[in-house]
């Protein structure tokens, strides 16, 4: 298993690293991709680096922190280039992307720092990693305008619709989407919306339930604070949605909440269904 994203360089984590790579490790998670903030201490990738030898880096620009190089993208391509030579576990660019819910720098800062760096990408022959928040429309047209047939990457979470959708996996970009329309107050999945199944199965592409249990726990509703817990994720067999009938189609959305809601609620009911890819949270 190989967790691709997170953020272990950060100082954050120093106190008890160690720790939590060996959670990780004794959960069976091999590998993983890392993300730097471009102008990151290397001090924490390579503490990293050394107690998970496995472990691979994404540098970039990350859209919050777009707003330093505002006029100056070439300078934010520069930072990226810099990670890159001082790390040779350097393998993705990322990440990078708009962020238009929170918009710490204005628009057409986040736009021109991350068209820099989808250039690079494309320059340098590497994947890319994307955040978008409330902004899949523009990110979309620049992985376009600037990224030609030969980008690859990942959507760390996408909210497009079909014709975005497409224009991304047509990219070889893969794609997390939310099916669920959230969780009940005790913390239960609710009935999944089906717009989403029907445009997967228009695409033919397959799709992989997830169930992530324990999130609940970690992330209360109604509190914005985030608790200490284990998030287990269980990734369930691949469904192919090619060449459905009508009547599958109908009956997809019900058999992949099956699927996905049965780990969750059997840890809520106390049973303690257990799956792989256990990690710290
Ligand atoms: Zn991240
Ligand atoms: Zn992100």
């Amino acid at each position: 298993m190989i967790d691709s994203h997170f953020h272990l360089a950060d100082e954050a984590f120093e106190p008890d690293l160690e720790a939590v790579v060996g959670r990780a490790l004794g959960a069976g998670v091999r590998q993983g991709l890392c993300i730097l903030a471009a102008g990151d201490a290397v001090e924490g990738a390579e503490r990293l680096a050394g107690l998970w030898p496995a472990v691979r880096f994404a540098a970039g620009v990350h859209p919050h922190q777009a707003g330093a190089f505002a006029g100056d993208p070439g300078r934010a391509v520069a930072t990226v280039r810099a990670a890159l030579a001082a790390n040779d576990r350097v393998r993705a660019v990322g990440e990078i992307g708009l962020d238009y819910h929170y918009e710490f720098a204005p628009r057409s800062v986040q736009q021109d720092v991350f068209a820099h760096q989808v250039r690079l990408a494309r320059e340098l022959d590497l994947p890319v990693v994307i955040h978008t928040r409330e902004a899949t429309e523009d990110t979309v047209a620049i992985i376009r305008r600037e990224g030609g047939a030969a980008l690859r990457g990942v959507f760390h979470c996408f909210s497009g619709d079909a014709d975005m959708a497409r224009e991304a996996l047509d990219h070889g970009v893969s794609l997390t989407v939310f099916a669920e329309g959230g969780r009940t107050l005790d913390g239960r999945v609710k009935p999944f919306q089906k717009g989403v199944f029907r445009i997967v199965r228009d695409l033919g592409f397959p799709i992989v339930p997830m169930s992530m249990v324990g999130s609940f726990e970690f992330n209360r509703k109604g509190s914005w604070m985030l608790h200490p817990s284990t998030i287990v994720v269980h990734l369930h067999d691949t469904i192919e949605t090619k060449g459905l009938s009508r009547e599958e189609l109908e009956a997809l959305p019900d058999r992949v909440y099956e699927i996905v809601a049965k780990p969750v609620h059997a840890a809520l009911e106390g049973s303690g269904a257990k799956g792989i890819g256990e990690g710290p949270a």
